[in-house]
């Protein structure tokens, strides 16, 4: 399959996992979607990104717009992303729940087991090189996923440090959220993010 094929086969399957979400009913928090008229935070980016961003749950914004790291936690990623000069739209940017919580409360197990199944097939199709987990929670979900739990520690020992699975890598990130009124986190994430120079096309 030449780039051209693979870029439409992604974006077919992509637009497959689009329509599933859309049509999901299999938690609760789609009434919730429905009820304040929100969006499901599907994903967005490159459909064949190197460098692929996991958060956590949308927020108020992301549910507002359906775009994910849309707010405040967005404009330190890209921030961070125009450190390291890599350009936003090279990336995919998703997270581990498709529809924001009430109130930003963490999301439930069984929130988790529903939405799953469609990250692991963006996941699939798109084949990053690298995974950035942004955050505990999607830290802990991913390295679980990927059977590398005996790696797991406190996001403060294992951030910026890259695990390896089946050919792709996990690097735990903290989520930007931390630097929002933090510059030592943020030179912290500046530094982390180094690391992703290499996955540059
Ligand atoms: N925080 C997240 O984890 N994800 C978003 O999309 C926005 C904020």
């Amino acid at each position: 399959m030449n780039s051209e094929q693979k870029t439409e086969s992604n974006d077919q399957c992509l637009k497959q996992v689009k329509d599933e979400i859309l049509g999901c009913t299999r938690c609760s928090l789609r009434e919730l979607r429905d009820e304040g008229k929100y969006f499901p935070v599907v994903g967005q980016g490159n459909h064949n990104a190197e460098i692929m961003f996991i958060g956590e749950a949308p927020g108020l914004n992301e549910a507002k717009t359906g775009v994910p790291f849309c707010g405040a936690s967005g404009r330190i990623l890209n921030e961070l992303l125009e450190h390291v000069g890599i350009k936003r739209e090279d990336v995919y940017v998703t997270n581990i729940l498709k529809d924001r919580p009430p109130d930003n409360r963490d999301p439930e197990v069984n929130e988790i087991e529903v939405c799953l199944p469609y990250l692991k097939e963006q996941i699939r199709i798109i084949k990053p090189k690298v995974i950035c987990t942004l955050g505990r929670y999607s830290m802990g979900v991913i390295m679980q996923q990927f059977g590398l739990a005996e790696g797991l520690d406190s996001i403060s020992k294992i951030h910026g440090k890259e695990f390896e699975k089946d050919g792709i890598k996990i690097l735990p990130l903290y989520h930007p959220a931390v630097a929002v009124y933090n510059s030592n986190m943020k030179e912290t994430l500046k530094t982390d993010f180094q690391i992703l120079k290499k996955y540059q096309k």
